[in-house]
């Protein structure tokens, strides 16, 4: 993979090789960064560094990525406009890619044999892919849009495809083929624009955008906050009918609601979407032996251990379902959502199948002696 350590652009190719790139030793050091608009995150990075430094002795041999990192985050990254970062460095073997995030990235700096790209995967579920193409009688250009960020593709002044709508089309097709792209936007006047749509093919003409005000002139900037304004838009549609499906299956079983219950089916691996208001936050209790997260559990439900105090409990069972490959929806719209809960679970297997919290007659049941007294001995391993 060359190089390429100032576009923050992920394509799709790039996205593909970083998540399959591996290294025979772990020496790749992933950094996730939470960007604010205040301009804090340079000091939020050296709080990251002294803590990381401390808990994991393996970054000393490692010092030569640090610097690279902290060297790109401080000297070559630009906020304007961007909520998260993810770099990544591994020196030793010439790997070094960084991607902005238009979302909050949880701040953390990992070893491994390879990238930590598991919030990008999830994030890509999200957000489409724009091809846009900007045309008129000289010029047609090519920009493509991912995750907030814009990046030129390719312009041709002249020639067959500026003269011949059916050229373009094909020309179109094929980028937004090779690219993987999701949507494609195109910047024309209405003539133009009726002429492309007519030569393209039946399946892209569906997921055509018109954007009558954008030129082929206009710079990238202003094409990338177009695009932005595309994606809000396309993440609010798809915000509508995701959540009323989840309401909707929520009465059939198919979906659960409230934190215990999300926490329970992610535990059990049969979690495929997780929804959560955004920006909600509480405190909640670990256990420390089985990980299970509850609201108030002083002791687990589970394996009957003290439970820990967890600051936010919501933010720890989103990373979990990042972690697993789950993919998290903000809810930012839809008041009744807060009614069922302000969190909830699309399940990938029925609710019938799932395991409830045990109550504590069925515990007592389970381990009672002769007498009916409660057995003083713990479960050997956890019930699952
Ligand atoms: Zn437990």
């Amino acid at each position: 993979m060359p190089p390429e350590p100032t576009s923050l652009f992920l394509s799709a190719e790039r996205a593909s090789a970083l998540a399959a790139w591996r290294s025979p030793e772990e020496d790749v050091v992933s950094l996730h960064l939470d960007v604010d608009a205040a301009g804090a995150y340079p000091s939020a990075l050296c709080r990251l560094l002294r803590e990381a430094k401390t808990a994991q002795p393996r970054l000393r041999a490692l010092a030569r990525d640090v610097e690279r990192l902290e060297a790109f985050v401080r000297g070559e990254f630009s906020p304007a406009g961007r909520r998260g970062l993810c770099a990544v460095s591994c020196v030793k073997r010439g790997l070094f890619e960084a991607f902005s995030l238009p979302e909050p990235l949880k701040p953390s700096l990992t070893i491994s044999d390879r990238p930590a790209v598991r919030p990008l995967e999830s994030l890509g579920a999200r957000y489409r892919r724009f091809l846009v193409l900007l045309a008129d009688e000289r010029r047609a250009r090519f920009v493509e849009m991912h995750l907030g960020e814009a990046t030129e593709v390719e312009t041709h002044d002249g020639g067959e495809l500026t003269s011949d709508p059916a050229a373009l089309a094909r020309r179109a097709a094929a980028l937004a083929a090779a690219r993987g792209a999701d949507r494609l936007v195109l910047g024309a006047s209405a003539e133009r624009l009726a002429a492309f749509t007519a030569a393209l093919p039946a399946d892209l003409r569906g997921e055509l955008i018109s954007e009558p005000l954008l030129g082929p002139d206009r710079p990238l900037e202003a094409v990338a906050e177009r695009g932005r304004h595309n994606e809000r838009e396309s993440l609010k549609l798809r915000e509508a009918v995701l959540v009323r499906r989840f309401m909707e299956e929520l009465k059939n079983g198919g979906a659960v609601a409230g934190l215990e219950a999300v926490a329970a089916a992610l535990q059990q691996g049969c979690v495929k979407r997780v929804f959560v208001r955004e920006g909600w936050a509480k405190m909640g209790r670990r256990c420390p032996a089985c990980r299970r997260l509850s609201l108030d559990h002083r002791s687990c439900p589970w394996c009957f251990r003290v439970t820990e105090h967890v600051f936010d409990v919501v933010a720890e069972l989103v990373d979990r379902a990042v972690e697993a490959g789950v993919e998290v929806d903000p809810v930012a719209l839809h008041p009744d959502f807060d009614g069922v809960g302000r969190i909830g679970a699309e399940l990938s297997t029925p609710a019938a199948r799932r395991k409830e919290t045990p109550t504590g007659r069925a515990l007592r049941a389970l381990f009672a002696l002769k007498s009916g007294r409660t057995s003083p001995l713990r479960p050997r391993s956890q019930p699952e």
